[in-house]
């Protein structure tokens, strides 16, 4: 097995990222091309099995290693079948991507959310390696998330678990619509999104904050603010973190995984978020759930999803 190596296929909206990764998730060297989108899914896995075999190519391993390829998407997908029911940046619906690679390229093809594949990255190779179970959070524009246990993505029964960022936990007084159709979930709090929301709902109040100086609000600038000691924007901070931690507390009691990985945009924030989520998680969390219980950055940055994608073929 150690002389085996496996291929990662992070597809986005404009480019195809493709890797290649050793048996412990070590990334060796990647290869990335447009994605084609405009021309529709042929075009885009003809160009996804080209940039595999390029990348193979110019890497120092035959053909013949490679013992897996793994790929990314977003959307709803039917997991186990490899079909991409539908992404709505790509435009896709209900394609077969794993028969139609698989016959392109003659290797096994297994697929998985960007989410998930994002925690597996980071659990196999980036700030999880060598824990069994961990819990990862991708704050961003909204709150994503995957579930590992036992060095595996837990999918649950229809492939929803580790939907984070849907975690009901804002109280209905205090709640807004989500994106999912239900009101009060983490993410209309403690993504980017939400926190852009807060900063501007201050401003329109008239609260006093160096916020009201900054034309297109960004959620960096409400942590900028927040460093500089701006009550406002740190009342906002606190409220974002407070909601993660509290959710890390719920899932404590469910799971009780040994890390929390904290990705994404909004997690570069560093210290000032790390910080609060700790306390409130702390405050939160039952003493023997969060015992050894560690919260702790992403490390893989935009590398993790090549890296998950790839570890499917070992751990999906
Ligand atoms: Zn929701």
């Amino acid at each position: 097995m150690e002389d085996q190596v496996y291929v990662g296929v992070d597809l986005g909206g404009t480019t195809i990222k493709v890797g290649l990764c050793d048996h412990q998730g070590k990334l060796l060297n990647t290869y990335e091309g447009p994605t084609g989108t405009e021309h529709g899914s042929d075009v885009v896995l003809d160009n996804i099995a080209q940039y595999v075999r390029k990348l193979v190519d110019d890497s120092p391993y035959e053909w013949e290693q490679v013992a897996g390829i793994g790929a990314g998407f977003a959307g709803f997908m039917n997991i186990p079948e490899g079909i991409v029911k539908l992404a709505p940046n790509l435009g896709w619906r209900n394609v077969p991507v794993k028969q139609i690679l698989e016959a392109k390229l003659g290797k096994t093809v297994k697929i998985d959310n960007d989410a998930n594949i994002a925690a597996l990255g980071e659990a196999w190779s980036g700030a999880g390696a060598g824990i069994a179970n961990c819990v990862c959070y991708t704050l961003g524009t909204g709150v994503g998330g995957g579930i590992i246990i036992n060095g595996r993505i837990y999918q649950g029964y229809n492939g929803t678990a580790g939907e984070l960022g849907h975690m009901n936990v804002i109280p209905d007084l205090e709640s807004i619509d989500c994106g999912c159709g239900k009101r009060g979930c983490l993410e209309t709090v403690s993504s980017a999104t939400g926190i852009i929301r807060m900063a501007k709902e201050a401003v329109e109040r008239g609260e006093h904050t160096s916020l009201a100086l900054v034309p297109n609000i960004t959620a960096k600038d409400v942590f900028d603010a927040a460093k500089t000691g701006d009550e406002v924007a740190l009342r906002i901070v606190n409220r974002a973190a407070m909601y993660i931690g509290k959710s890390m507390a719920l899932i404590s009691v469910i799971l009780n995984p040994q890390r929390f990985i904290v990705g994404g945009g909004v997690s570069k924030a560093g210290d000032i978020l790390f910080d609060a989520i700790r306390k409130h998680y702390h405050a939160c969390a039952q003493e023997t759930a969060r015992e050894g219980v560690d919260i702790v950055p992403a490390v893989l940055g935009n590398d993790a999803g090549i890296v998950g994608a790839a570890g499917l073929n070992l751990r999906g």
